[in-house]
């Protein structure tokens, strides 16, 4: 089960093409000016079944062209959404992910469910939002401090691929 603070079958601002968006609850990075202040709490929003959340994303194939996790913070319900996101890579789906973490903390946290997510996610946007950072972002960042990582050639090259 996976405690869930929204979802979004179709969008276009949570990552390239159309995407259907998984909102998780609880986050404990604080960002000033946080923008989902609600989802910090982890137990604001619903307990849901991983098979209810892939059968909403498999009603929108072939709409979409992938999936993003965000929230909220979703490395902190790793162990669930990876099992999530094994299902939406057999899907054929690209899986892209906000977190509060850096790239680099992620690989240095020796958590083995943290570090399992980060091997099934194609694209990471990474870094707490900084709202002194929030002018002339790019798409799909909320602060200049935040990178666009291509995971699999940053894991592969072993130093961080910008897309
Ligand atoms: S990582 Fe996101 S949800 Fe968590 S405090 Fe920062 S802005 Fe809010």
């Amino acid at each position: 089960m996976l405690q869930v603070a929204g979802f979004l079958d179709n969008s276009t601002v949570n990552g390239k093409g159309l995407r259907s968006v998984l909102f998780v609850s609880g986050c404990k990075h604080n960002c000033i000016g946080c923008h989902n202040k609600d989802m910090q709490n982890f137990n604001y929003g619903d307990k849901v079944s991983l098979d209810y959340i892939f059968n909403r994303i498999q009603h929108n194939v072939p709409l979409i062209s992938g999936v993003t996790f965000s929230g909220g913070e979703p490395f902190e319900q790793a162990e669930q959404l990876t099992i999530l996101a094994k299902k939406i890579k057999d899907e054929d789906l690209n899986l892209w992910c906000y977190t509060g973490y850096t790239y680099e903390e992620i690989l240095r946290s020796n958590d083995k469910h943290k570090l399992n997510l980060l091997k099934h996610i194609d694209v990471l946007i990474d870094g707490k939002f900084n709202k002194s950072l929030k002018e002339d972002v790019p798409k799909y960042v909320g602060s200049t401090n935040q990178r666009i990582i291509n995971v699999k050639e940053s894991l592969k090259s072993e130093k961080i691929i910008i897309l």
